[in-house]
């Protein structure tokens, strides 16, 4: 057996619970950031009447509901 102190004990546990904590924060961030990204890319701005609607179809020109004029999918990220 491995002889260790009660103060390298309390030190490499911690350790261990902080770096699984930050695994798991960094793991829900990348889930976060992904689900945002997709919601961001579904959401659609109608630069003739203003309004903003949901399209979930793959097309990069879409028709707005309310003018029927054509819109392009944006894909900067705000
Ligand atoms: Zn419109």
């Amino acid at each position: 057996m491995i002889p260790i102190t009660l103060s390298w004990f309390v030190c490499f546990y911690l350790a261990l619970f902080l770096a699984g904590v930050l695994i798991l924060w960094i793991g829900y961030e990348i889930v976060r950031k992904r689900h945002a990204n997709i919601l961001a890319r579904n959401r659609v701005f109608c630069r003739i009447c203003g309004s903003r609607y949901n399209d979930i179809s793959s097309a990069d020109i879409l028709h707005c509901p309310v003018c029927e004029s054509l819109n392009e999918r944006t894909t900067s990220k705000e």
